[in-house]
C-alpha cells in the first residue's frame, strides 16, 4: 500500500485517503509518493497495442490500489479517460499531443475527472457530503465543475471574480446546475482564493461540513496526468518512431511537467523535457542561474500560465534532491513573449495548417528552437484554440472553428449566486 509524505517532512507518512482529502499537507508541504514504482520491460514491449484506459490502469495502480479495490479503480480510470488523446503531426519531427478532446477542451479535464471519482469513492460510506471549494480565474473552474458534475456524494462551489472571467469559461461552469453552484464574487481572483483559504481554516465550518479543495496541488489531480505521456509514447511506438522522444510542456504551476518527470523516473524511456513558459519565466531563470526568485505574475495571452511562484516547483526539487545540476540535466527552460506567441500561431497556421492555442504555441516554439533533427519532439497542446478567440482570431485572420460541445455550453442558461468578497458571506451561504 503506497504511502505519501509531505515535501516539508519526509519522515511522516500518510495514507492515500488522507493525502487526497487534505490536498495540502498540514505543514504546507505537497504530498509525494514514498517510492516511485517502476514498470517492467514487458509493459513497454507492446504498449503500442494498449488502449488509453488500459495504460492508465497499469500506470496508476501502484499508487491507488489496494486502497481502492482494483475493479473499482478500473472503472474510475475508464470513466475519467473516456476521450481520445491523439498525437498529431504538425511538421517534420514535431507532434502535438492533443489534450483538448475532453468536456471542457483542456488538459485539466483529465485530472479533474479522475479526482472527482477518487473523492467520491472516499465519500462513500460516510453520511456526509464532501464540499469542494474552488476559486477560479477561468479554466480550473470549468474543468473541476464538469469533472465533478453529478458525481455522487460531492457538492462543488465555484468562486469566481465578477466580470473577470471570459464568457466561454463562465458558461462552462454556470450552466451546469445539479451539484455545481457558481458563486459570483464581487472582487478579484485573489479575494476568491483568500475566501477559500479562510474557509478551510474556519473552525465552525470545519465542524459542520467536510470541506476540501480541488486545486492542482492535489495528488489525485497530478498523478493521472502521467498517463498521457505513456499514451503518447505508445502511439509513437506504434508508428515505429519511439526513440529519442523529447517532451515539451507549456508550464504555469508546473504540475503537468511534474507528472511527466515522474513517468521518466518510473522507467518511461524518453530523452528529456523542455519547460516552455510565457514571460513569467521564474523556472527558466532558475534553470539558468540556480536561484529561484518568485515574482508577482504578469498577465499574458497564455493566461493559464501566468504564475509567478509555481506551486509544483517544490515537487521538482524533491524528485531531484534539490540538486540544481541534476534538474538542469533533465529539464531545459525557455520563455516566449506575447508577440512571439501570436506570431507563432500565425506562422504555424499559414505554413502547416495547424491552429495552436496560445499555451501550446509556447511548446511548439520551444521545440522549433531547440529540438535536434534526429529527435522526435512532442509538445502538449493543453487547450483548444476556440477557448481563446480574442487571441487566436486576430492572429490567423479568420474565425476559429468552435467544437460542438463548446457551442452547447454557450446555449445553456447561466445561473449564479452573487456574494460579496468576505468569509462571512461565504459561510452564510455554505451553512444555509
Ligand atoms: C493550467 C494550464 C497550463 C499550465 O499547466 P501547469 O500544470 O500549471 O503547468 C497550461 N495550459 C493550459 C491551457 C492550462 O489550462
Amino acid at each position: 500500500m503506497m504511502q505519501y509524505y509531505s515535501t516539508n517532512s519526509p519522515d511522516t507518512k500518510v495514507s492515500l485517503k488522507e493525502a487526497v482529502l487534505r490536498g495540502l499537507a498540514p505543514d504546507k508541504g505537497l504530498y509525494m509518493p514514498e517510492t516511485i514504482p517502476t514498470l517492467d520491460a514487458s509493459f513497454f514491449a507492446n504498449i503500442g497495442q494498449k488502449s488509453l484506459p488500459e495504460i492508465g490502469f497499469e500506470v496508476l495502480k501502484p499508487f491507488f490500489c489496494p486502497d481502492i479495490p482494483e475493479e473499482t479503480f478500473k472503472t474510475i480510470v475508464q470513466e475519467s479517460l473516456n476521450f481520445d488523446i491523439p498525437t498529431v503531426k504538425v511538421n517534420n519531427n514535431i507532434y502535438a499531443l492533443e489534450l483538448f478532446h475532453g468536456p471542457t477542451l483542456a488538459f485539466k479535464d483529465v485530472g479533474a475527472r479522475f479526482m472527482a471519482r477518487i473523492l467520491s469513492y472516499f465519500a462513500k460510506g460516510r453520511n456526509e457530503e464532501i464540499n469542494v471549494l474552488v476559486a477560479t480565474s477561468g479554466d480550473t473552474g470549468s474543468a473541476v465543475a464538469n469533472g465533478f458534475y453529478k458525481v455522487p456524494g460531492i457538492k462543488v462551489q465555484v468562486l469566481y471574480p465578477k466580470g473577470m472571467v471570459s464568457q466561454v469559461q463562465e458558461k462552462q461552469f454556470t450552466t451546469l446546475g445539479h451539484n455545481i453552484t457558481s458563486l459570483e464574487v464581487e472582487g478579484t481572483f485573489d479575494e476568491c482564493q483568500r475566501m477559500v483559504k479562510e474557509a478551510f481554516m474556519d473552525t465552525e465550518l470545519n465542524e459542520k461540513l467536510v470541506l476540501t479543495s480541488a486545486n492542482s496541488i492535489n495528488l489525485a489531480r497530478l498523478l493521472p496526468q502521467s498517463v498521457y505521456y505513456y499514451y503518447a509514447y505508445a502511439q509513437m511506438q506504434k508508428a515505429g518512431i519511439a526513440d529519442d522522444i523529447v517532451f515539451c510542456v507549456p508550464s504555469g504551476n508546473f504540475g503537468n511537467i511534474t507528472a511527466g518527470l515522474l513517468t521518466q523516473a518510473m522507467g518511461l524511456p524518453i530523452k528529456r523535457f523542455i519547460a516552455a513558459t510565457n514571460i513569467n519565466d521564474i523556472v527558466p531563470q532558475y534553470l539558468q542561474t540556480g536561484n529561484y526568485v518568485p515574482a508577482p505574475s504578469k498577465s499574458t495571452v497564455a493566461n493559464a500560465m501566468d504564475v509567478g511562484d509555481p506551486s509544483n516547483f517544490v515537487r521538482i526539487l524533491d524528485i531531484f534532491a534539490s540538486d540544481h545540476n541534476l534538474v538542469k540535466s533533465k529539464i531545459e527552460g525557455i520563455a516566449f513573449t506575447d508577440d512571439e506567441i501570436k506570431a507563432g500561431v500565425r506562422r504555424v497556421d499559414k505554413s502547416f495548417d495547424y491552429v495552436l492555442d496560445p499555451h501550446g504555441a509556447t511548446g511548439y516554439l520551444a521545440l522549433e528552437k531547440i529540438l535536434l533533427n534526429d529527435q522526435i519532439g512532442i509538445f502538449l497542446e493543453t487547450a483548444h484554440p476556440a477557448k481563446f478567440p480574442e487571441v487566436i482570431e486576430p492572429a490567423i485572420g479568420r474565425k476559429v472553428d468552435v467544437p460542438l460541445r463548446l457551442q452547447a455550453f454557450m446555449k445553456g442558461e447561466a445561473k449564479n449566486i452573487a456574494i460579496k468578497a468576505n468569509l462571512y458571506e461565504l459561510k452564510r451561504f455554505l451553512l444555509k
